[in-house]
């Protein structure tokens, strides 16, 4: 079996950065598996760009921004992470637990953290796009908004047929030189008629019932998209960013063959983030109790719970709380 860790942590997403940050600071030797190639869960995923307010300390804050400062927290002790790959396998035996990615790296840990939010949200890409050449482009078009500087003065075309696609343009329309909507459907899914009202509002130009069929691209940098209307006509427009949204897939966590209990597809936990496994702890969006949120800042408390908790289960004689301005001013780590 593979190397050795007090606790696993399962998902990268603001619960698990947190987390383990907090368990390297307890001096714990921890590893943490995140599904997707970025860390920062649904935070990362679906609110890069937008500003969040409702976490302690930060009046306002984009979520891109959030996670870089979460991701910084974490290394702090250098926790193993591990990103792009999903684990598949959790088994106990002596009292320790086995785990198997769908990579096939092992791992084994005397606890588990499952912070798995509701699962892994794969983007789709539209189908049409299979005809078009140049897969290496195609596969490293973006599909959330990050980076968002990095729109500045540019010609933007966003290929989505959901409100997400209407969000962004929205979102770039005071920074981008121009903004072209491709939208592959008659309709944006989702999309309120405030919303739709706001982009005619913008002059964002949209064309509907498309479907692209070609990227230009010279020395990797994309220049010109072509695409094709329903009526048969061709067109071409100059690009220079392309960001696309054509909905998500969820891949779950197989918590039944790991012998965890849910409930309407939520982890129930006791006040100790304990599951009905000794050993494997939950918290963040994926736990359920009498009174639970699913926000951040909730992720973060538990998370420092279920932490305690696995410590004490490795080493008995731990306390249940550590106060870090202590144990930095000490110049330690408990
Ligand atoms: C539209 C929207 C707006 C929101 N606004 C706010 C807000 O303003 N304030 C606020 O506090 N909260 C907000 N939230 C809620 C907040 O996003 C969540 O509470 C938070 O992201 C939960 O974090 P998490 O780490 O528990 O789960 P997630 O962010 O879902 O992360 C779980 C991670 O686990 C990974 N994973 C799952 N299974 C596996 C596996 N088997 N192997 C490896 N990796 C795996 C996934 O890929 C994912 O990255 C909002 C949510 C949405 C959708």
């Amino acid at each position: 079996m593979g190397e050795k860790f007090d606790l696993a942590i399962i998902g990268g997403g603001t619960t698990g950065l947190f987390a383990a940050y907090y368990a390297t600071m307890r001096q714990m030797k921890v590893v943490l598996i995140e599904a997707q190639e970025q860390l920062g869960g649904k935070v990362m995923q679906f609110l890069p760009e937008k500003l969040i307010y409702d976490v302690g300390g930060f009046p306002e804050i984009t979520g891109e921004t959030l996670v870089d400062q979460m991701i910084e927290q974490a290394n702090r002790h250098e926790p193993e992470i591990l990103v792009g790959d999903f684990v598949e396998q959790i088994e106990k035996t002596n009292d320790k637990f086995q785990l198997m990615t769908a990579k096939g790296k092992k791992l084994s840990a005397e606890t588990v953290m499952l912070a798995t939010g509701t699962g892994t949200f794969h983007t789709r890409r539209p189908d049409e796009w299979a005809e078009i050449p140049d897969s290496r482009f195609k596969a490293s078009v973006p599909t959330s908004l990050m980076d968002r500087s990095s729109y500045q003065d540019k010609k933007v075309v966003i290929a989505s047929n959901s409100k997400v696609g209407i969000g962004w343009a929205i979102n770039l329309q005071e920074i981008a030189s121009n903004i072209v909507i491709l939208n592959s459907h008659d309709t944006f899914l989702q999309a309120k008629q405030e919303e739709l009202a706001k982009l005619q509002e913008a002059g964002i130009e949209v064309y509907y019932n498309v479907k692209i069929t070609n990227f230009l691209t010279v020395n990797k940098e994309l220049e010109k998209i072509t695409f094709l209307h329903n009526n048969g006509q061709e067109k071409t427009v100059e690009a220079d960013k392309l960001l696309t949204y054509h909905g998500l897939e969820l891949q779950a966590a197989p918590f039944e063959t790991w012998g965890i209990s849910t409930a309407k597809g939520r982890i129930s936990v006791d006040h100790f983030m304990k599951t009905n496994v000794e050993g494997i702890f939950a918290a963040g969006d994926i736990v359920q109790y009498p009174g639970k949120t699913t926000l951040i800042a909730s992720g973060y408390t538990e998370a420092i719970t279920a932490v305690n908790h696995a410590h004490m289960l490795i080493n008995p004689k731990a306390t249940e709380q550590l106060y870090s301005t202590v144990i930095y001013q000490r110049g330690k780590r408990l």
